[in-house]
């Protein structure tokens, strides 16, 4: 990334473009058009509503938590018409609720799911929505922002009909890259979609692509970056990949278990875990210290959480290294609170997790 930015009219344009978007498919993974994106997450969810509703369309969003709540935020910015089937946070949304909705209203266009929802450490369980899905007329649209790369999302097998990400979360590079990948259903919608767009029109990107160009200028810089972090996940092995996210996730789980707390998420995301602090301690001061002294950034609770939890993330460029200096710090810091609890236990039930035979 520190060289000389390739010149995104010039010869070797393309061929980073094609490195890109063959491995991104190769990530998810899916075969579906992939497009890159100057943008952050929230851009990418944005061009997926644009490019898939018209005004006064109505589309079932279900959520349990901040990320899934956006979607219902982006619909009601274009005058597409939401119903919500809204789940308490650290809940997974349930997939016959789903199907009810998709039953007592068949001219719901899309729907909008969160795989990996970041606030709350829950994995929902696209497959089964996808299931469900399959056979009405409906897409299936899901944000797989800090799901891609710690989870597998296949899009084609799960019948979802377009999935964003973005550079910053399992892709291991800094902001400003959204990426989506989009599925023939998708194209077919969009004859028919009417929501004003231009910087975010995907036809675009799918006829510049074609040339091996993009419509406007991407980030040439996280391009190339990109192309070393699929460098490393194809060294890596993606299956690997996946496994080394839920070996670290569980460690932190049994951790978390092993200083006499709960793990949040009903169903367990294995690209974060969002852990509840007991009442007596101050999530504040605690995730303050962490960062202070012992270097960890964690993210705190969200929303009505703030304060109430920590969520320690494994997403992207971690080792058994980092899950242990994070589980010490977090345990340095429970016992700094006042928080009682033998000495090592967080660490130990880390180690045995990470040294276990699989
Ligand atoms: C990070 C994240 C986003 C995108 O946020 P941006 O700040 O716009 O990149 C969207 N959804 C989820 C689940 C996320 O974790």
């Amino acid at each position: 990334m520190a060289g000389t930015p390739v010149y995104h009219r010039g010869p070797e344009f393309p061929a980073l473009l094609r490195n890109a978007v063959e491995g991104v498919q190769e990530v998810f993974p899916t075969a579906y058009d992939v497009f890159l994106l100057s943008c952050s997450g929230t851009g990418v969810m944005e061009a997926a509503v644009a490019n898939t509703l018209c005004a006064g369309d109505r589309a079932l969003v279900v959520q349990a938590g901040q990320f899934g709540a956006r979607w219902t935020d982006l619909c009601m910015a274009y005058g597409v018409e939401v119903v919500e089937s809204e789940f308490p946070w650290g809940e997974a949304v349930d997939p016959q609720v789903v199907a009810a909705a998709l039953r007592d209203d068949p001219g719901l266009r899309v729907v909008f799911a969160t795989h990996s929802e970041t606030s709350t450490g829950v994995l929902h369980d696209i497959a089964s929505i996808g299931e469900i899905v399959r056979g009405t007329g409906a897409l299936l649209v899901v944000d797989g922002v800090s799901s891609v790369a710690a989870h597998p999302l296949p899009l084609e097998a799960w019948n979802v009909d377009l999935a964003v990400t973005a550079s910053q979360k399992g892709l291991m590079l800094p902001p400003g890259m959204g990426i989506a990948a989009v599925g023939p259903r998708v194209w077919k919608a969009h004859l028919r979609c009417r929501l004003p767009k231009y910087y975010w029109d995907l036809e675009r990107y799918r006829t510049s692509q074609e040339q091996g160009r993009a419509p406007a200028t991407l980030p040439v810089t996280l391009l190339a970056g990109l192309r070393a972090a699929l460098q490393m996940l194809r060294v890596e092995g993606i299956r690997n990949v996946w496994a080394r996210h839920a070996r670290h996730a569980l460690a932190v789980r049994q951790s978390a278990a092993a200083l006499g707390l709960t793990c949040f998420a009903r169903r367990p995301s294995n690209a974060l875990t969002a852990i509840v602090l007991p009442e007596s301690v101050d999530g504040l001061a605690l995730t303050d210290y962490m960062r202070r002294e012992c270097g960890v950034v964690v993210g705190g609770g969200l929303g009505d959480y703030r304060g109430r939890m920590v969520r320690i993330s494994n997403l992207g460029h971690v080792d058994d290294a980092g899950i242990l200096e994070a589980v010490g710090a977090f345990e340095a810091g429970l016992r700094k609170a006042g928080w009682g609890f033998e000495v090592g236990a967080g660490i130990e039930a880390a180690q045995c997790a990470l040294t276990a035979e699989s």
